[in-house]
């Protein structure tokens, strides 16, 4: 409309005719690229789709991304503030190692029983290889838009192509492309209106793709929902519209969700005695969920007890104990409740009472790790899909092991502060490497006490931070009067997705 006004203006004509000799100039590079790569020539009709795929998804990945970061860069001008960043890096730094260390711990442990090596295709494992799992992780990661991600079955350009005559199958309907996995047959199909015409009928396994759990993009959604969190946040007034909108539509959903509560201890009952009947041998998987609980525990001990307070020391040269001593109700009341978020005024009081840190920090590095910084449930998810995969018999290659670590970091930035979030999203986890999610109902047996302890590393976690960014940025925060500071002042907490 701006411009229609001085449509007669020099301006008008010379943009538009700019960007369509740009985008002129792209189509002839892309022709140019493909008929150098060659992807859809290759000889065997067989792996046309296939050899296509990387090259299609790194330029989709790379255009989502643009787009996304063209956005952020516009709103980043306007606030970018040193103690943001290293607090967000600071947190996704401590995510990520907890995230390790419930690898290694794992791995070592291997709660799941002894692998027995199956082979691929008779376990009904999708077949797919590492690239292609991490290719469509970072495409699931950075949708082009919320509605999208939240309705689309299937985002994906991976094309698996049959390698053994039971493995994989694939179509494209005319809107979307759909991967079937697992189909059982060896006479070739014709899937194009899934008329199989097979004799016997083949078992048709649908499965969901990385990063997409049944009919949504939920890491997609996560991510986006963190970054427009971030973003309104910087936003200031302006952002608050959408801000107390968000946050009333929150609170509306936790009491919803409050009343479904009720009903839980029901389900559970059945879930857990309905998978008890699916199983050959109720004693070993008990037995099994043993040491998996053993693990997590140890990994958290291991994490809250040597990880963050030789952060602290390293950073600080403070004593740890001391701090941790400050802090010692508002871990209780985490062990207690179960939830970060309802123990976060306790924490808040006891930084500022017992531990003297400035308020204006703990106004902002509190929060902020309270809605992204979950170390505890990162670990407990990168532990839980790796045990779910061992009872499984899946063997997972260092790419899956890698695409875990991506998305149990991630899951935990999703996970609200409130008992069990972490359970909910574990389905991001499992379904970026093919792990049957229905296998949740497994852990859900031990998870209420598990879900105590790592809510306790959780509340560390953010309360050890606050301490470290109080002591890196000591100097700046000690003559600055608060309204000199708008960032750390007028900062709300962030949306909880
Ligand atoms: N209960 C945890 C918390 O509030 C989240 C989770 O891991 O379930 O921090």
């Amino acid at each position: 409309a701006a411009l229609d006004a001085k449509a007669s203006s020099r301006l008008g004509i010379i943009t538009i005719s700019y960007y369509l000799w740009t985008t002129f100039v792209a189509v002839v590079e892309g022709i140019i690229l493909v008929s150098i790569i060659h992807p859809g020539g290759a000889a065997q009709k067989e792996s046309t789709a296939d050899s296509g795929r990387p090259i299609m998804s790194s330029a989709d990945a790379l255009l989502d991304l643009i787009r996304l970061m063209s956005g952020l860069a516009a709103l980043d001008a306007k606030a970018s503030s040193r103690l943001g960043i290293i607090t967000i890096s600071y947190y996704l730094w401590t995510t990520f190692v907890a995230v390790v260390e419930g690898i290694i711990l794992v791995s070592i442990i291997h709660p799941g029983g002894a692998a027995q090596k199956e082979s691929t295709a008779d376990s009904g494992r999708p077949i797919m290889s590492s690239a292609d799992a991490l290719l469509d992780l970072i495409r699931n990661m950075f949708p082009a838009n919320l509605v999208e991600a939240t309705f689309q079955q299937y985002r994906t350009k991976i094309i698996p192509i049959m390698k053994s005559p039971k493995a994989a199958a694939i179509t494209e309907t005319t809107t979307r492309r759909l991967v079937i996995y697992g189909i059982q047959g060896d006479n070739g199909m014709d899937i194009q209106n899934f008329s199989l015409d097979l004799t016997p009928p083949p078992e048709i396994i649908f499965r969901s793709l990385p990063g997409s759990s049944d009919g949504m993009n939920v890491l997609g959604i996560v991510i986006f929902s963190a970054t427009m969190g971030i973003m309104l946040g910087r936003m200031g007034s302006n952002g608050s519209p959408l801000v107390n909108f968000c946050q009333s539509l929150n609170e509306a959903v936790l009491k919803i969700v409050a009343v479904a509560t009720c009903y839980f201890p029901f389900g559970i009952v059945f879930l857990i005695a309905g998978k008890i009947l699916e199983m050959d041998d109720p004693t070993a998987i008990g037995k099994k969920l043993g040491f998996y609980a053993i693990t997590v525990v140890l990994g958290l001990v291991l994490h809250g007890l040597f990880i963050l307070p030789s952060m602290y020391f390293f950073i600080t040269k403070k004593n740890p104990i001391v701090f941790i001593r400050g802090i010692l109700q508002a871990l209780l009341i985490a062990l207690a409740t179960s939830s970060s978020s309802a123990t976060l005024p306790i924490t808040f009081k006891c930084l500022l009472e017992n531990n003297h840190i400035d308020r204006r920090i703990i106004r902002f590095v509190l929060p902020v790790g309270a809605t992204i910084n979950m170390d505890g449930t990162a670990l407990y998810e990168a532990v839980a899909a790796i045990f779910i995969a061992q009872v499984n018999n899946y063997e997972l290659d260092f790419g899956q092991i890698i695409t875990i670590s991506i998305t149990a970091t991630a899951a935990s930035i999703g996970a609200a502060g409130i008992p069990q979030a972490g359970l909910v999203t574990m389905v991001i986890v499992l379904t970026s490497v093919g792990l049957p999610t229905d296998d949740i109902t497994l852990i859900i047996a031990v998870d209420w006490a598990l879900d105590r302890f790592r809510t306790m590393i959780n509340v560390m976690g953010d309360a050890l931070a606050t301490g470290i960014m109080a002591h890196v940025f000591r100097r700046e925060f000690t003559k600055k009067p608060c309204d000199e500071v708008p960032l750390i002042c007028e900062t709300k907490p962030m949306i909880s997705i």
